[in-house]
Formats: structure tokens, C-alpha cells, sequence
């Protein structure tokens, strides 16, 4: 293998039968390879299952709503690359990652050079945490995030009111490594020393098994678990069903990228937002909703996107959690 990722020059010690297999290939030769990769989205179907190619062309393509030009390649190890004709139908999967798939993740990004390797890893995906529990003076952005950072990197932190108005959340959007275990509680030390144990939910993380605390199985279906039997060594089941959270609440504060944007209402599953003006950047966001919900209305029931909003869809992902 070390053969293939050598670099032309500086390898005198090739012997000369391996000098003449030896093909060197210019940027200008694969420009029009790296011109439909700019196209594509590379994508991880986070399962212990394995999905083929054909399973997943097929049912992509529908889901998908048929875009120009789609094909699938086989990156090995549930990753995939999806190629497209138009920008347009790439941006829209994208910003909807990650979806959920029988229900396991789908992760999608934008192909980047560093993909011409194919051991470019995807370790993880963006999910949305909850964190339950917070005596109400510690539910500020500072805490959250610094609850957030304990479970992934931080993308942005909301407040988010339940209905009726007498509860209110702190919820943090955070890339996730998959391939660690998922942390089901904090211990939060206050300036008072007292210690509180906070409860950490997620939303949209498909199968999880509450045995080995990772996505992609159940616990019938954990190695663990069965390893454990076999030695008689079977832990208490600690976590509980609850780590999987239900999408919920309005949102009423948002702290993303250094903004502070009272009642911007992303994520909405509540109320309707109030018309009010907002900042361009936002109405980009916003823009990109709508885009999100007309897809959703047409998904079959099996598969969302985590950022879908409407309350239809919300409907459909009960059934399947
Ligand atoms: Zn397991």
C-alpha cells in the first residue's frame, strides 16, 4: 500500500521493475475528476450494518427527489460519495445533514481535496444536546458551554422554552465523535462546591445501544453485550432509553459564531416565529429552512434530515423512534 501513496520524486531505493509499472499523473490530468468531485458530498452511514452501494443509490435517488446527474461511488466502510449535476441539489442535502436512514445517521459534507486520500476519516456528524437538570440561576451560555464542550466541539448554544412557558432548556449543537462512547451525564461542580448531576439527551441519533453507549446498534444486537454474557460479566444497564431525546421546545436565544439573537426562532417546534427584521446572515439560515421543509414533506416516513422542522415531520419521526 505504501507503494501507491509514494511520491514521484525522491525515491531512489525503487527497484527498476517497480520504476517501469510507475504511471505519473499531472493535476491537469485529473482536473475534470476534481471539476465533478467539487459536485459531490462525502457521506458515512453510521451502522454496524453494512449498506451497499445499490441500497443506497436506490433509495437516496428517490429520497433525494431525483436530482440530475446523481450516482453513488462505494468509499468502503458505509462511506459513500454522492455525485451531482447541479450546486443547487448539493447545497440542500448538505444543509439538512445529518439525516437519519432506517433509522441510523447519514452524515453528508462537501467533497474537499484532502478526500482524494481514501483514508480521509468522518468520525462524527453535528447533533443537538440537552441538558436536563440545571438549577435555573447556572442557565446562562457560559454554562452551557461548558457542559457542551465536555460531550463534543461546540457549534452554537440555545435557549429553548417549553410549552406553556414554565420550563426552559439549554440546549448546545456540537459535532460529535462517534466513535467514543456518549456521555449520558455531567457532575457540575458550583461555586459552592455542591455537586449536580446533569442529564445529557440527544436528538436524532437513530439506533443506540444503552449497553455501550454508541450509536449504530441496539442492545440485542451489542458485541459487547454478547462478550459480556459469555463471561458472565453483564453490567447493570445504566443509561436508559432517555439519552434519546425528542426535538422539542421554541427557541428563544441563540448564541452562534459570537452572535447573540434573541427570539430567532431556528429550530422552531413551536410557535410561529414573529416577522421582524433580521440580519442578512440569518435570513441566509432561514432561507435554507424552507428549502429543508419542502424536502421533508416529500420523505418517506423511514427518513429525515435532524433539521427538518415541521410539525408533520415531527410526527413521522416519533413513529420511528
Ligand atoms: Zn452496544
Amino acid at each position: 500500500m505504501e507503494t501507491w501513496m509514494r511520491t514521484a520524486k525522491g525515491e531512489n531505493s525503487v527497484s527498476d521493475e517497480e520504476s517501469d509499472n510507475e504511471v505519473l499523473v499531472e493535476e491537469e490530468d485529473i482536473k475534470k475528476g476534481k471539476e465533478a468531485c467539487a459536485k459531490s458530498l462525502i457521506g458515512r452511514v453510521f451502522a454496524d450494518k453494512k449498506f451497499s452501494v445499490g441500497t443506497m443509490e436506490n433509495a437516496f435517488r428517490t429520497i433525494w427527489g431525483r436530482p440530475e446527474g446523481f450516482r453513488i461511488s462505494d468509499r468502503g466502510g458505509n462511506k459513500f460519495q454522492f455525485f451531482f449535476d447541479n450546486d443547487k441539489d448539493l447545497m440542500r442535502i448538505e444543509k439538512c445533514s445529518p439525516w437519519l436512514f432506517k433509522d441510523y445517521v447519514l452524515h453528508v459534507r462537501r467533497w474537499n481535496d484532502s478526500d482524494r486520500r481514501e483514508e480521509s476519516e468522518m468520525q462524527g456528524f453535528p447533533v443537538w444536546a440537552q441538558f436536563w437538570g440545571l438549577p435555573e440561576c447556572y442557565k446562562t451560555v457560559e454554562v452551557g458551554r461548558k457542559l457542551a464542550e465536555k460531550i463534543g466541539a461546540v457549534i452554537e448554544i440555545g435557549f429553548y422554552e417549553m410549552k406553556g412557558g414554565d420550563s426552559r432548556i439549554i440546549k448546545a449543537r456540537v459535532e460529535i465523535d462517534a466513535s467514543k462512547k456518549f456521555k449520558y451525564h455531567l457532575c457540575m461542580i458550583g461555586p459552592d462546591q455542591q455537586a449536580v448531576e446533569i442529564g445529557v439527551g440527544y436528538e436524532k441519533i437513530g439506533r443506540f445501544c444503552t449497553y455501550c453507549a454508541r450509536i449504530g446498534h441496539e442492545p440485542k444486537e451489542c458485541e459487547l453485550l454478547l462478550t459480556d454474557s459469555t463471561m458472565n460479566s453483564v453490567r447493570q444497564d445504566k443509561i436508559g432509553d432517555g439519552i434519546k431525546a425528542n426535538q422539542m421546545g421554541r427557541r428563544i436565544e441563540v448564541e452562534c459564531n459570537g452572535y447573540n439573537v434573541p427570539g430567532s426562532n431556528l429550530n422552531d417546534q413551536g410557535e410561529k416565529p414573529k416577522k421582524k427584521s433580521m440580519p442578512s446572515w440569518l435570513l441566509n439560515s432561514l432561507s435554507g429552512l424552507s428549502m429543508k421543509e419542502t424536502v421533508g414533506d416529500k420523505m418517506a416516513p423511514e427518513v429525515t434530515s435532524s433539521h427538518s422542522k415541521s410539525n408533520s415531520l415531527m410526527e413521522n419521526r416519533e413513529r420511528i423512534w
